[in-house]
């Protein structure tokens, strides 16, 4: 009997088990969904043991940085103030500020959102000075990391294994820090931007150009070394000889594979002053024709720093806030020259020098102009220290400041296009579009391709050589805001039916196809580099390159 009761129930638990096997085939999704939450569950609160946490206080995201012992800010001012950048269009409020002082702050940030899986939509960006144009240094309900309190700067005057002497700086150091801090040892950074109040990390996660760049390269050209917290919170030490493939993944990458700390700057000697020279043409072949000479130039003497400017009415040519430090010693008579409906052009040169060496300077300049097709008797000259050379935007800055109109918005458009489209692109845009009007300085400067290296993620246009076209444009009222994205609009679209194969900087791409287009041959690197370092996609999501709300999907 027992016998019998046994075996109908070893029947039935078979049938029982049977059904189960049945039920589970059926309801897969549901399994699997089971599965994750429980998984999570078990994780989430390994995680609190891990970091010595409450569990309640895992859900209180603040309060569980807080017990980081991080300075963590939700104040309203500082979610407001962390929703902000130039741009002044793109406003995406974080849940909290983070301030820190050390790598673990960063590290435990990072490392935090990490551990709380791919399902989770907290996001983490790391922001610089917030001069970002369209909201790329933002977090929606994320964390901002403000980079400014993470601070630190080491020259080493001896070269050491580089060819040159270095400085160690901090991913929150603002350059015009560096800058001070170098010239104590009489050594500065040798590639530039226009305007010093960026912050290291920022500009390495972009490219950082200036009209030092045909000769050195953009900034992240001339970077030795990196240690980056990744989208994992691991550390990482990196540079051409170690872990090489983040090294130039994080070169230009717009902050998508881990937050740079530090990075070793090349530095060369600082010159005392700096010969600053303006010349103007009215034919823009004439005006190209003459860049291209002086970038391509090998051997020999050359400038040391070279942009050119678009001015479309006699206005531009005066009241170029860029050059608001500019008291030229031999100006000549605009009325002189007929501007009236013209576009004119100048180009801005430098050539930097010490006291002892002031007269062989000049005549070295000569020599260099000679060659040029510069509208004759237009030479502008002017000399001052090296330091208020690069911080020669600063002024203007200023100035824009005391009338209210820095923090106007900015639609800034900034376009890398071909040698061989530049013509077109004029006659197109700075006379056609244009139509003898802009609000705010026009930058035309060529650089050379061979001077990027094609392992880094930033990427230009496929020619040997390309110009930069920074249209910085300030909108003073909304109508005037959406004028000029219109027009921006438009130059775009000139730009694509033309073929011209130019390629955007500091772009703000909104779809992945967009992306997938900017970085060209690059993309499926791009792509391999995220998984690797940020495979939650954590990351810079201001960028908008991969998106974490469909965890996975994106990638
Ligand atoms: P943010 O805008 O704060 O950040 C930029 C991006 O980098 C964001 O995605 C952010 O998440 C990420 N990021 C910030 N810090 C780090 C870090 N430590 N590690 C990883 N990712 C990070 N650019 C030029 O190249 N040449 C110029 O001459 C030039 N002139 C400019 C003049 C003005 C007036 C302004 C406003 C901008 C200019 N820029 C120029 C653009 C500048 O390079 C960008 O705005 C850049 O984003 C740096 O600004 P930021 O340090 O404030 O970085």
């Amino acid at each position: 009997m027992w016998h019998f009761e046994n075996c109908i129930g070893s029947f039935s638990g078979l049938e029982k088990m049977r059904k189960t096997v049945h039920w589970m085939m059926k309801n897969r999704a549901t399994m699997v969904i089971w599965v994750v939450v429980i998984g999570k569950l078990i994780s989430a609160v390994s995680l609190n043991q891990d970091l010595n946490l409450y569990w309640p206080s895992f859900l209180l995201f603040p309060a569980t940085l807080k017990k980081l012992h991080l300075d963590v800010h939700i104040a309203p001012h500082d979610i407001q103030n962390a929703a902000k950048d130039f741009g002044g269009r793109h406003h995406f409020p974080p849940a909290a500020v983070v301030y820190p002082t050390s790598i673990t702050d960063i590290q435990n940030v990072v490392r935090l959102v990490y551990m709380m899986g791919p399902y989770s939509k907290l996001t983490v960006a790391a922001k610089g000075f917030g001069h970002s144009l369209e909201g790329q240094a933002q977090a929606e309900d994320g964390i901002v990391i403000n980079m400014q309190s993470f601070k630190g700067i080491q020259v080493h005057k001896e070269s050491g294994k580089y060819t040159t002497p270095y400085v160690d700086v901090n991913g929150g150091e603002l350059w015009i820090d560096v800058l001070r801090e170098t010239l104590k040892a009489g050594l500065a950074p040798r590639s530039w931007t226009d305007y010093l109040y960026l912050t290291v990390g920022g500009t390495l996660s972009n490219a950082g150009i200036s009209g030092q760049a045909f000769r050195h390269g953009p900034q992240i050209n001339n970077v030795y070394h990196l240690q980056i917290v990744t989208g994992k919170g691991e550390i990482m030490n990196c540079s051409n000889d170690q872990n090489s493939e983040l090294f130039y993944g994080a070169l230009g990458g717009l902050g998508q594979f881990g937050i740079i700390t530090k990075a070793r700057i090349a530095l060369e000697q600082a010159p005392e002053m700096v010969k600053w020279i303006r010349v103007l043409y009215s034919d823009f072949r004439a005006f190209t024709r003459d860049q291209e000479y002086l970038i391509s130039k090998q051997d020999g003497p050359t400038f040391d720093y070279l942009e050119g400017f678009v001015a479309l009415d006699k206005e531009g040519l005066l009241n170029n806030w860029r050059a608001s430090l500019f008291t030229p010693q031999n100006p000549i008579s605009l009325s002189t020259i007929n501007t009236k409906g013209r576009v004119f052009y100048y180009l801005e040169l430098t050539k930097n020098y010490n006291e002892k060496d002031r007269t062989n300077v000049e005549e070295e300049i000569r020599a260099l102009l000679e060659p040029l097709s510069f509208i004759p008797s237009s030479v502008f000259t002017t000399d001052l220290p090296y330091m208020d050379f690069l911080d020669r935007v600063h002024a203007g800055e200023m100035k824009l400041r005391s009338k209210g109109l820095w923090e106007v918005p900015h639609p800034w458009l900034n376009l890398m296009i071909p040698k061989n489209k530049i013509a077109a692109f004029d006659k197109g845009v700075f006379k056609g579009i244009l139509r003898n009007n802009s609000n705010g300085p026009i930058i035309i400067y060529p650089m050379n391709r061979k001077r990027w290296d094609d392992r880094m993620s930033a990427v230009t246009p496929d020619e040997d050589i390309f110009y930069l076209v920074a249209l910085l444009q300030s909108a003073v009222s909304t109508h005037n805001l959406e004028y000029l994205l219109e027009q921006n609009e438009r130059i775009l679209s000139f730009c694509e039916k033309a073929g011209m194969g130019a390629k955007q900087y500091l772009s703000a791409h909104n779809t992945q196809d967009k992306w997938k287009k900017h970085f060209g041959f690059k993309w499926n690197k791009f792509v391999e580099n995220k998984r690797k370092y940020d495979p939650h996609t954590i990351l810079s999501p201001g960028q908008r390159i991969f998106r974490k709300s469909k965890a996975f999907s994106v990638l």
